[in-house]
């Protein structure tokens, strides 16, 4: 590694329990860690019965399930409502991505710690950006406030999530991993979390669709999607992340879908200009095809193989973006890259890398519109 030993680096400090079987036992022994006694618990309707599951050795104050993708800002108020008037000492929740996405919201401007028992590959739980939706426009932030308190990671609280949402939600996780090699803080550390939670997704992924039961490879996604957001949180967003918040924020698009399509596009352009990291990345994705092998090629011919293994989503016309939105995405996109991004962006190289997202095309790095 050539990188020369000049950084900043932040460890975010959280608890963070692993254990099949062990939620309820966990989460108990942290309620009673925190000496909390109006506990409000966050899970959407469909995720109540798992949370039911998780709380069964606890007092729950209140359950609360308005949980909409994305946190609408009403929501979000409407969380903290029930919040302040039940004086809630501890926020407990148990979902995906949106429902912690909630629990943030309320601890943002409550300062209520966070219990995160996470049953999606998300990742939120393990960093302290929160997220909110007003007018179809996605507001961001860094808040140490939001970070829970302590993760609880328990695999058999996955075991119902079908396999499509899986291998979208796993590569969503990849994504925090992939996107970390070239973010504005990337470091040496954060590689490194990234890479090892990018080889734990990559040999996680393959077996749990094919069966969704495996529970040794439920049990390494979680690992390989805590390292992710632990690497993203430090490197912070890359371009794929403000391409996906750009999409999903602009058009509605389902976020885990969003980002496996748009995924191997992001890394076919920026790849070439990161040899090194390209060529760790191929080894923690599987290998290279072949020895000798161009790293960023071998970067991107492993991704892609992976996704075709997995039969992941790959055409965003499918969830109904059309070529006419284009224009108005590219154009929110060069305004909120990074600057440091690798590839200097252009109009016509994100027109060339969305317009292949959009159809589904394969990535490769030698697509000329893509440089
Ligand atoms: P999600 O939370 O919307 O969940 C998707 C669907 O899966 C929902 O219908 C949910 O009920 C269902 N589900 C959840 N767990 C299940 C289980 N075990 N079995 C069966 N069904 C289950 O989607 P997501 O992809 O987990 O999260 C997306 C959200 O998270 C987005 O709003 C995104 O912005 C946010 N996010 C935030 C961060 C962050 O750091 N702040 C990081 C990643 C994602």
């Amino acid at each position: 590694m050539s990188m020369t030993m000049n950084f900043e680096h932040t460890t975010l400090g959280q608890r963070v329990l692993f254990g099949a079987g062990r939620a309820a036992a966990h989460l108990a022994a942290e309620v009673r860690r925190h000496r909390a006694s109006r506990v409000m618990v966050i899970a959407s309707e469909f995720e109540r019965p798992l949370a039911e599951q998780v709380c069964r050795d606890i007092d729950v104050a209140r359950w609360f399930d308005e949980v909409v993708q994305h946190v609408p800002v009403a929501k979000a108020e409407a969380a903290r409502e029930a919040a302040a008037s039940d004086e809630t000492d501890l926020l407990v929740c148990v979902g995906g991505g949106s429902t912690t996405g909630l629990a943030k919201a309320v601890a943002l401007t409550l300062g209520i710690p966070i219990v995160a028992v996470p049953t999606t590959y998300a990742g939120s739980e393990a960093t302290n950006v929160w997220g909110m939706t007003e007018d179809r426009t996605k507001t961001t932030g860094v808040d140490d406030r939001v970070l829970p308190a302590a993760v609880i990671y328990d695999a058999a609280l996955t075991l119902s999530l079908p396999v499509g949402l899986s291998v979208a939600s796993g590569l969503n996780s990849l994504a925090h991993c992939v996107d970390s090699l070239w973010a504005p803080r990337t470091d040496p550390i954060n590689q490194a979390l990234a890479l090892e939670g990018a080889r734990a997704l990559a040999s996680a992924l393959p077996g749990i669709a094919q069966n969704s039961h495996d529970l040794e490879a439920r049990e390494r996604a979680l690992y390989g999607c805590y390292l992710a957001a632990v690497a993203f949180a430090s490197a912070g967003s890359g371009l794929h992340h403000k391409i996906c918040h750009v999409l999903g924020g602009a058009f509605d698009l389902p976020h885990a879908q969003t980002h496996a399509a748009v995924l191997p596009h992001v890394l076919a352009l920026n790849a070439p200009a990161v040899p090194e990291s390209a060529a760790r990345l191929a080894t923690a994705l599987g290998g290279p095809d072949a020895a000798g092998e161009d790293p960023a090629a071998g970067a991107v011919a492993a991704l892609n193989r992976l996704c075709g293994t997995l039969d992941a989503p790959s055409r965003l016309a499918d969830y109904g973006l059309t070529g006419s939105d284009l224009p108005g995405a590219v154009g929110r996109v060069l305004t909120s890259a990074p600057a440091s991004n690798p590839v200097r962006l252009t109009e016509a190289n994100l027109t060339a890398l969305l317009t292949g997202a959009l159809v589904g095309a394969t990535p490769t790095t030698a697509a000329p519109a893509a440089r």
